[in-house]
């Protein structure tokens, strides 16, 4: 059996560069623009903008997409290294052109578009000329069920008619097109095949945006949407009709993993920080890094960040080799999302009020790492399926070993 945690060297250049990059000139320009009291909304915009440009002539372009896309032609397991060092850095991924949910988009598009969704849409997502969003839930039903989708598209002739309410639409506002998941086959056999996929661009009358909702950690552009008599060309079907809920789970499989690359990166920095923070903050007769109730907090950090990152890595292993992957991504996904808001939450604690302040980044980290445990499938909807895969497999095999990452041990 053949364990091997290390990457080619070419895979290791591109990390060592890509974190060289994010550290030295993504880090230090964030730092100087956010301290000067005269930066202006497009001081910001122009900075990132050349961030981007700078970041694409490097290479550091859309690492999670293949060569004849454009992209860094990385396989999964790499990705995960390289993501998880663009994420220690404030804007890092939307630098390299690979965040959500234009990362999830394009690997969608890629997997179902035809040529004429390609060249309108893919490519432009690519060249980092326009974003897209993705907009399935709804506030009157539950999210975490899309059979529940309330949103309809009827065919008119060579149209669809789309009318429904969405909300929680990541980055609507300034997208140029929503690929949009409403019910076209009410009568479906099984309820997985009442759905399709639409892309509908925002500007098409009807496209109401309603709001940006404004959440616990202030306004990030997830947007409430109204569909009103919106109606695109047949051309815009993405996939085939009734294939909604199968492109949902193709894009949400590796996207959902996406975002555990990224949360491995934050948890990092969080509890770097920590222990930054723990070795220097003295009280009652020794550093905060002496007392053992913090040390406890640094192991517990650690042992579950090293799991995660174990995670992480067997579920890539088993998307780029093909294999069935829906267990580990499950775990993982439920794992890292929960050490997330763990970690950032012990950082708090150390950090006293200065974690509670905007002064320090941890506030910000701790409040955006709550949604992670219930958006991308809940925890519990997670355990759910980690339980019924579990028990299938053993009523199959009489062992559970092949729910549990199916490794040799
Ligand atoms: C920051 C953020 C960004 C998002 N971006 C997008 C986006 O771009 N596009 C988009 O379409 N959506 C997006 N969402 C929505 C997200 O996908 C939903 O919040 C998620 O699917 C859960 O749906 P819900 O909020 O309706 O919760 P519900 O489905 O109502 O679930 C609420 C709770 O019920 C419990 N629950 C549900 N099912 C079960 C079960 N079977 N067993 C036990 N307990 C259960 C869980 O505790 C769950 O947290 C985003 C959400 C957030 C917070």
């Amino acid at each position: 059996m053949a364990i091997d945690f290390t990457f080619s060297e070419e895979v290791e250049q591109a990390r060592s560069r890509i974190r060289e990059f994010m550290r030295d000139t993504v880090k230090a320009r964030y730092k100087t623009l956010s301290e000067n009291a005269q930066t202006s909304e497009s001081d910001w915009r122009a900075a990132i903008k050349a961030l981007r440009e700078e970041a694409k002539a490097r290479g550091f372009w859309l690492p999670h997409m293949p060569t004849e896309a454009g992209g860094m032609g990385l396989g999964v397991t790499a990705l995960a290294a390289v993501a998880a060092e663009a994420a220690k850095v404030p804007y890092g991924p939307y630098i390299m052109n690979a965040h959500a949910p234009d990362e999830g988009n394009m690997h969608t598009l890629h997997h179902f578009a035809t040529e004429y969704q390609r060249e309108k849409f893919l490519q432009p997502l690519l060249d980092g000329q326009i974003r897209s969003c993705f907009s399935m839930t709804e506030p009157e039903v539950a999210g975490s069920d899309p059979t529940l989708i309330q949103t309809t598209a009827v065919q008119d002739g060579d149209e669809w008619v789309i009318n429904g309410h969405k909300w929680f639409t990541s980055g609507a506002r300034g997208a140029s097109f929503a690929i949009v998941i409403a019910r076209t086959d009410p009568d479906a056999a099984i309820p997985q095949a009442r759905n399709s996929a639409f892309i509908v661009e925002t500007d098409t009358p009807g496209f109401e945006l309603v709001r940006d909702v404004e959440t616990m950690s202030g306004s990030h552009n997830h947007c409430e949407i109204r569909y009103n008599d919106v109606r695109v060309p047949a051309s815009h079907l993405l996939g085939e009709r009734g294939g909604g809920h199968k492109l949902g789970q193709v894009r949400l499989g590796p996207a959902r993993l996406a975002h555990c690359m990224r949360w491995i990166g934050e948890i990092e920095l969080a509890l770097e920080m920590l222990i930054d923070r723990a070795q220097k903050r003295f009280a009652h007769g020794s550093l905060l890094s002496e007392k053992q109730g913090i040390q406890w907090m640094m192991a517990d950090s650690a042992m579950e960040l090293y799991a995660g990152k174990l995670m992480v890595l067997h579920a890539a292993y088993k998307i780029e080799q093909g294999l069935d992957f829906k267990q580990e991504v499950s775990m993982a996904k439920h794992h890292v999302a929960n050490t997330l808001w763990r970690v950032c939450d012990r950082a708090v604690q150390v950090h006293g009020a200065l974690g509670y302040s905007t002064d320090s980044p941890l506030s910000g980290m701790l409040q955006q790492a709550r949604w992670a445990r219930f958006a991308d499938g809940a925890d519990e909807v997670h355990q759910m399926r980690i339980a019924e895969i579990l028990m299938r497999t053993y009523n199959a095999e009489g062992s559970v070993n092949g729910a549990v990452g199916g490794l040799p041990l």
